[in-house]
Formats: C-alpha cells, sequence, structure tokens
C-alpha cells in the first residue's frame, strides 16, 4: 500500500487520502478508487480546486516538494479533474521533467528517436500552452529525431530570448499556472456553463508519474473501452500504438493496433495476449466496483501494464439506457438507481425520428451534424416566432446565423435548429443535445437574413419564413419541404427501462392524441390511456374542411343537419380507429372547442376558393367571414359557448363518440367507455345544458342500436371560475380535467400566443422564475389547482382529477399535480416516456 503523503495545498493519491469529488475532482476521485481495487496507476498526486483557484491567482504550492513525491528525476504529467465530466477542462501535458541532461540519459537508454519524441513533444506543448507561442513555430516540418529537437529548442529561445527551462519545478509551475488560468478564461467559462456548470465550478488538477509508452521491451499507450459508445451493447473498442504516448493511437490510425483478434489487421490481443487478458480482467473489475462502464487509458511500459486513467465511457442516451439496464440486470446498480441515472430529457434523443434511408435525398445544403435525429417544420427567424409557433402547436424549424443564450427559449419551442456558423461546441450545437432538439449547425453555404426573414443557399435558392424544411441532425443535412421519416426503434432495453419506471411510479401519464395515427404513437409509448382527444383536430384534412366550412356557412337547420349528416361518419369512423387502437383503455374526447372562424380561409385566394367551392357568391363569403370575427377569439365563442349556440355541434359529436363505442366493442370485445369532456366551461349551469343533451343522444342511440351505452361526463377547468366553481360543477360529472395552458393565460391575463414577444425578457428580468406556459406557476395556477380540487372533492370524494395542458410533461409540474393526488397527468405523445421516466424519479 502507498504511504499517505498530504500536504497543505496537494494529497498523494492513496487507498485512504482524503479525496473528494467535491473538492479534487472526479478524474482524482476514480484513480483513488483504481488504486484501491489494486489496479496498477502510476503515483498520483491531486491538487483540489481552492488550490488551483490559488495558482490561477498567482499563489503557487510548494512545487519542489510535491516533484519530490515522484524521486530524484521526475517525468510527470498533468491532467485536469473537473466535479463533473461533461464540463471539460485543459487538456492534458506530458513529460514535464524533460531536459538536456535527461534526454542524453534517455536517448542511451531508449535510443535516440524515443528520447526525441518525448523531448519534442513537451517542448512543443510547453511552448504552446505555457509560455503562449505560436504552434506553427513548433512543427518540425520534415526535421526528425535530434534535429526537430533541436530546432524547436532554437524557436524557443528566439521567440523569447531565454533557453527552454530545465527546472523541472519551473516546468510544473509554469504547466499548473496555464491549466489553471485557463480553466478561468472568459471562452471556457462560457463552454461549460453551456454544458451546466455552474459559473463558479472548480477545477482540480493530478499530476501522475509518467508511464513512458516508450523503450525497448514492448511500449506503447492505447485506450480500451467494453462497450460500443452509439448502441451500448458490449464490444471491445479502442486502440494500442507500439512506442506512443497518450492518446496517440487514437490519432493516428495507420499505425495503430486493434484490440482483439477478430478485428482486421494485427491486434494487441495477438501482440500481448497476457497483458490483453490482464486489461479485460481490469475492464469487468471496474464495472463492477465504479459500477459504470468504463474507459481505460493504458500504458505498456517495457512489457507492464500500467492504468494512467480510467473515465466513464461517452455515449448517446440510447447507449445511457442500454447500459443502466444491463449492469441492474446484472446486479451491479439497483433498478431505482438505474432509473435514477438517466435525466428524463435525455429519451428525446432516443425517440426522435429519423429520414427514411430509403428515400432519395438532395440536401439543399449540408453542416455539422451537431444533436442528432431529424425534424421538419416550418422555417423561422427568431426565437420569438419560434415559441408564437409552438403556442400554436405549429412545428417549426429555428434558423439564426449563430445562437446566443436569450434564444434557449426559442432553441427549446422549435422542432430543430440550424445556424449558418459554429461548430460542435458552438452555443446552438451544445444547447440543441441538451435540449435532445435535433441541430445542425455551420451551415456555412447558407446566408441568413434575419430582417428580410430569409435563407438563401449557394446555388441562389431563396427560402421564406413559413416554407417547410426538414433537418437531419444525425447526417448534418437540411432539406426542401417534409420528407418521409421512421419512427425510432424502441428497442427492449427502453421498454424495459420504462417498465421499470411503470412499476414505481405512482401517478397515470396518459397521452394527448388526436387521430388514430397519434393513439398508434401512444399504444407504443405504452400511455395508460388518451386524456386529451382534441377533436376539431380532426376536421383539418382538405375533404372534411370543406364539410365543415359548409355546416359554417348554414343558416337553416335543415341546411346544418345536412352539412353535419356528412361529418358524422367521419367522426365515427375515426372515434372507432381510436377506440379499437386503445384496446379498452381510456379515451377522453374533448367536444369541439375552438372559434369558427379557424376553419375559414384567411386570404383571397382561399376566399375563392371557398366561394367556388360553395358555390356561392364571393361577397356573400367575404361578409359571412367578417361576421364571424371576433376582437378576443380566445375569449369569444370558442368551447361550451360554441356548443351551447350550435348545440347540433356537440349532439353530433356525442352520436359519433357512442354509436363508434357500440361499432368498437362488437369488432374487438374490448369495452371503450368513453369519456367526454366539455371544453372552456365557466358557468354550472352550461355543464348542466350540455349534460341534458348528450343524455339525451346517448338514450336516443340506446334506443336505435339496442346496445347500452355507458360514457363517463367530465369538465375541463380551464377558467379561474370553473376553478373557483368546482364544487358546484362537480355535482354534473364523474371527472375534471384542468386544461392548464388555458388557465395559465385566464389567470396571468396572458396571451399564450403573444406572450413569447416579451417572455424572455420576463424571465431574464426574473419577474417569472420560468415561462408559466412551461413549467406549471405552482404559486397562481397551482393555487387555483389545488383549490378546484379540493372544492370539488368535497362534494364528489371520488372525483377523477388530472391535468392535460403542455405541463402534463413537464417534471416540475407532475411532481405538483402528483402532491395534490391527481388522478394522472396527460401529455403529447412524445413526451409520454419522458412523463413516466420523470414520475417514477419523482416517486423514488
Ligand atoms: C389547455 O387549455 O390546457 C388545453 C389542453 O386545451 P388547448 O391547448 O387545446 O386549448
Ligand atoms: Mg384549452
Amino acid at each position: 500500500m502507498q504511504k499517505l503523503v498530504t500536504f497543505k495545498k496537494f494529497t498523494s493519491i492513496t487507498p485512504t487520502a482524503p479525496i473528494s469529488r467535491g473538492q479534487h475532482g472526479f478524474r482524482a476521485k476514480c484513480l483513488q478508487r483504481l488504486i484501491r481495487m489494486g489496479v496498477p496507476v502510476p503515483r498520483t498526486v491531486a491538487l483540489s480546486f481552492e488550490a488551483v483557484q490559488g495558482i490561477a491567482g498567482g499563489r503557487m504550492p510548494d512545487v519542489g516538494r510535491l516533484l519530490a513525491v515522484f524521486g530524484d528525476e521526475p517525468l510527470v504529467s498533468v491532467r485536469s479533474s473537473g466535479q463533473d465530466t461533461a464540463w471539460g477542462g485543459p487538456s492534458a501535458v506530458l513529460n514535464i521533467g524533460m531536459n538536456d541532461s535527461r534526454y542524453a540519459k534517455f536517448c542511451e537508454t531508449l535510443g535516440e528517436p524515443a528520447a526525441s519524441a518525448l523531448y519534442l513533444r513537451f517542448i512543443q506543448t510547453y511552448a504552446v500552452r505555457a509560455a503562449h507561442l505560436d504552434a506553427a513555430l513548433f512543427d518540425p516540418g520534415t526535421l526528425e529525431g535530434r534535429a526537430a529537437v533541436q530546432a524547436a529548442l532554437q524557436a524557443y529561445e528566439t521567440e523569447t530570448e531565454s533557453y527552454f527551462p530545465q527546472d523541472p519545478e519551473e516546468q510544473l509551475s509554469g504547466v499548473l499556472r496555464s491549466m489553471a488560468r485557463a480553466w478561468q478564461s472568459t471562452s471556457a467559462r462560457l463552454l461549460r456553463q453551456a454544458r451546466g456548470a455552474p459559473s463558479d465550478a472548480g477545477l482540480g488538477l493530478v499530476v501522475q508519474e509518467m508511464a513512458l509508452g516508450v523503450g525497448a521491451d514492448e511500449s506503447g499507450a492505447g485506450v480500451i473501452q467494453f462497450i460500443d459508445g452509439v448502441t451500448g451493447r458490449p464490444q471491445i473498442t479502442g486502440r494500442y500504438m507500439s512506442q506512443s504516448q497518450g492518446l496517440d493511437a487514437l490519432t493516428s490510425e495507420g499505425r495503430a493496433l486493434f484490440l482483439t483478434r477478430d478485428a482486421r489487421g494485427r491486434s494487441l490481443e495477438e501482440l500481448c495476449p497476457d497483458l490483453f487478458e490482464e486489461l479485460i480482467g481490469h475492464g469487468e473489475a471496474c464495472r463492477t466496483r465504479l459500477r459504470d462502464e468504463t474507459q481505460l487509458e493504458f500504458t505498456i511500459a517495457e512489457g507492464k501494464l500500467a492504468i494512467i486513467d480510467a473515465v466513464v465511457v461517452p455515449r448517446s442516451s440510447r447507449a445511457a439506457v442500454q447500459v443502466v439496464v444491463a449492469l441492474a440486470r446484472d446486479g451491479i446498480i439497483t433498478r431505482n438507481e438505474a432509473l435514477l441515472r438517466i435525466p428524463p430529457r435525455a429519451l428525446n434523443e432516443v425517440l426522435h425520428p429519423l429520414i427514411d434511408p430509403e428515400t432519395p435525398r438532395t440536401p439543399i445544403v449540408r453542416g455539422i451534424a451537431a444533436s442528432p435525429g431529424a425534424a421538419a417544420g416550418k422555417l423561422v427567424f427568431s426565437s420569438t416566432v419560434a415559441q408564437t409557433m409552438a403556442a400554436q402547436d405549429e412545428p417549426c424549424i429555428l434558423a439564426k446565423r449563430e445562437t446566443s443564450p436569450e434564444d434557449v427559449r426559442g432553441m427549446h419551442a422549435a422542432r430543430g435548429v440550424l445556424t449558418e456558423r459554429g461548430g460542435i461546441t458552438s452555443h446552438a450545437a451544445v444547447i440543441a443535445r441538451g435540449l435532445g432538439v435535433p441541430c445542425v449547425v455551420g451551415a456555412s453555404e447558407l446566408s441568413i437574413d434575419k430582417k428580410a426573414r430569409t435563407m438563401r443557399t449557394a446555388s441562389g435558392d431563396v427560402f421564406r419564413e413559413g416554407d417547410l424544411v426538414t433537418i437531419d441532425g444525425t447526417a448534418g443535412e437540411i432539406l426542401a419541404g417534409i420528407v418521409p421519416m421512421l419512427e425510432p426503434a424502441l428497442d427492449d432495453a427502453f421498454e424495459t427501462f420504462l417498465s421499470w419506471a411503470d412499476d414505481v411510479r405512482d401517478i397515470g401519464v396518459r397521452v394527448n392524441a388526436d387521430t388514430p395515427q397519434d393513439a398508434q404513437l401512444a399504444s407504443r409509448f405504452a400511455a395508460e390511456g388518451i386524456g386529451l382527444c382534441r377533436t376539431e383536430h380532426m376536421f383539418f384534412a382538405e375533404d372534411r374542411l370543406t364539410a365543415m366550412r359548409e355546416l359554417i356557412f348554414t343558416d337553416l337547420p335543415e341546411d346544418r343537419a345536412e352539412a353535419l349528416a356528412q361529418l358524422l361518419p367521419m367522426q365515427r369512423e375515426d372515434f372507432t380507429s381510436i377506440f379499437r387502437i386503445m384496446a379498452g383503455k381510456p379515451v377522453c374526447i374533448r367536444l369541439f372547442d375552438p372559434p369558427l372562424h379557424e376553419f375559414l380561409p384567411h386570404d383571397r385566394q382561399g376566399t375563392l376558393e371557398l366561394a367556388e367551392a360553395l358555390n356561392r357568391p364571393m361577397t356573400e363569403v367575404q361578409r359571412r367571414i367578417d361576421s364571424l370575427r371576433e376582437y378576443n377569439p380566445m375569449l369569444g365563442m370558442r368551447g361550451v359557448r360554441l356548443g351551447l349556440t350550435l348545440p347540433e355541434i356537440y349532439n353530433m359529436q356525442a352520436r359519433a363518440i357512442f354509436e363508434a363505442s357500440i361499432d368498437a366493442s362488437a369488432v374487438s370485445g374490448d369495452v371503450t367507455v368513453p369519456e367526454i369532456m366539455i371544453p372552456l366551461v365557466s358557468a354550472c349551469r352550461e355543464v348542466e345544458i350540455v349534460a341534458a343533451r348528450i343524455e339525451a343522444v346517448a338514450q336516443a342511440v340506446q334506443a336505435e342500436r339496442g346496445a347500452e351505452v355507458s360514457y363517463r361526463l367530465g369538465v375541463m377547468v380551464e377558467t379561474p371560475r370553473a376553478a373557483l366553481r368546482a364544487a358546484d360543477i362537480a355535482r354534473h360529472c364523474h371527472f375534471l380535467s384542468f386544461g392548464t395552458n388555458d388557465l395559465t393565460q385566464m389567470t396571468y391575463g396572458l396571451s399564450r400566443d403573444d406572450a413569447g414577444r416579451f417572455m424572455a425578457s420576463y424571465v431574464r428580468q426574473g419577474v417569472f422564475p420560468e415561462d408559466p406556459f412551461h413549467t406549471l406557476d405552482r404559486e397562481g395556477v397551482g393555487e387555483l389547482l389545488t383549490l378546484g380540487a379540493q372544492r370539488a372533492r368535497k362534494v364528489r370524494p371520488n372525483i377523477v382529477l388530472s391535468i392535460c395542458g403542455e405541463h402534463g410533461g413537464n417534471g416540475e409540474s407532475i411532481a405538483f399535480c402528483r402532491e395534490a393526488g391527481f388522478h394522472y397527468v396527460s401529455c403529447s405523445p412524445y413526451r409520454v416516456p419522458l412523463a413516466r421516466l420523470s414520475a417514477a424519479q419523482i416517486a423514488l
């Protein structure tokens, strides 16, 4: 066992030394674990966050004493050790301690080429990193060996007017100082903040004895991991290169060896079978003891193996799920720990669709694949517009020259992000990956004009705001129009993982699904039922829109009946398919909600087409459109107000629902008891009237079909008054579903379609802690939820309570609903897996 050596500012890493991740960083802690496991780790000293901060501020520790840990002729490396691997840090510096006299000795013991490689590498790194000289000056060009070393020393002397430092203490001080200061630079800070680090995140450093990787017997360096970082499946991958150091094997593929015998070409397994076996053993031990998949950086020094570093294998979200499931299945971690290790938003990446590989594709422009998945939508050029579109449920692609922190909300709202500038670590790329939004950056052939709201390609094509585009964040391509996509392959590990989440969560998760296609998706995501079927979305298809417009244009009840007779079979067909797909699971259907004018044309051309279709004069059509126009349609004739004014629509819908439930159960045997929900209620009397009409339709259908009709009636609580009057309302219904989109809008008096314009500024100034349309406002809207729930329960203790606004997929909002004793949340299909995982994490 190594001796414990603790100095004030640095600590020699031994099995018992006081090393913690919070003070010395992940690398120091991990190396200590390896040492405890008996893995051959070269001697290592850790510098704490505090020590490194001191170094940046000019307080250098006693470097002489530090180096004494490594003997008389120290030769060391320095690596960064932040609190979280994802936050980055300055890259490693090797061979500190190389000087003219070590060089001369190594020339004798290791041979001149190896000695020259060691010295040259250090001179180059030191010159650029510590002395801040231009890297180009130290490019050896055609020079090799001793000549290259001499040229580098000469270049250093010419530039600095002093000889290359020979004293290891001076060298180490220079390296420590440069790494400590690099961490504090503005660009490093911004980058790590974009990766989620706090502004005051600390950096630790580890100083480690060099395991040389060059020498007489087999010597070299390599990297090994035991899973594929993309799929997460077991697979030995990595490289090894004789007579090399650090990560050379990964960057000089030509000379590097594969690791296993079954790979093409020569392998480490053939070259050093015993050491290869030893490596596999260390890998297995690390998986069990470090309880994760690790990547080992190793050196073979004169026939002996040293492990110089172990980091968790970088992995895609899909792989992350695969890994935690395998670890839990092998009993290394518990299922609950597996659930807690995956942030719900990481599932976004697994869930994104891919462009169908069979589709011929001609990208309009290529860029850098920055965040995987494909997405399609209308092109927008500002975050504000992206937020407005999202509020209207309109998919959009946000295109910007580059993004800045003000754009995060817009990026969150957009289905995909595209930038003209930037690389893989640009703000757009980092944030998009964090949000799980597909993203292409650095599409430099584009010219984006924010003012003109246009995007011009190299070939001169111009795309305008509203044009449809598809982006492929996996391939880094942008395509015109909407391209066919494949739904993600949800593998066994993913299903298993979410089934574990279902085992522990104690709040239901349903889906907002409007069409049979949505219902299909919902069953793949294992939603427990449909919590909101917005029936008006069924009328947007071309043929249905015409029938709907005819309905809107009829004045006489008999004409209206004719138009409704056209719509009835369409609705019935949709509901029948949905009931069949949901196979007996609950389906909650909301009666027609939006103002009628949403179904009318918005421009002259559309009006003309409608006049032709209806065979009516253009002026009459225009007059009708004008008569339906409202000053504030969101607070106008929509929801139940429309239902009361034009009862035929709700009656037709109720009939379609009842007939469909009879038809669907006759075919499949699964009985669906439909839930019918009345939107935008503000007065109890509204519910009484609609409830009576629906019951009359139920009786009629029952009599006509000779089959029993059962259903449950519910009310959407979307106005503050409905929440306040929940006791009265609850007397007339079985369930209440809080529509938190409208309820937020009406509680704040804040238009859900326009708030995007100033939301960023409001959040920045701390007026709202978060956008209340994303994260439920616990204090205001939340109080109405609690109040409504309490009042409703008083008169009907077993009333079913839920939310179905966008908040249903948001972890914090789910936590609120759980605390308030709600039965389920309902959210859009792709958020169902996130909601299932969030709900599980909340329950743990
Ligand atoms: C709501 O208002 O929360 C809701 C779910 O309904 P919509 O978004 O359709 O208005
Ligand atoms: Mg609503």
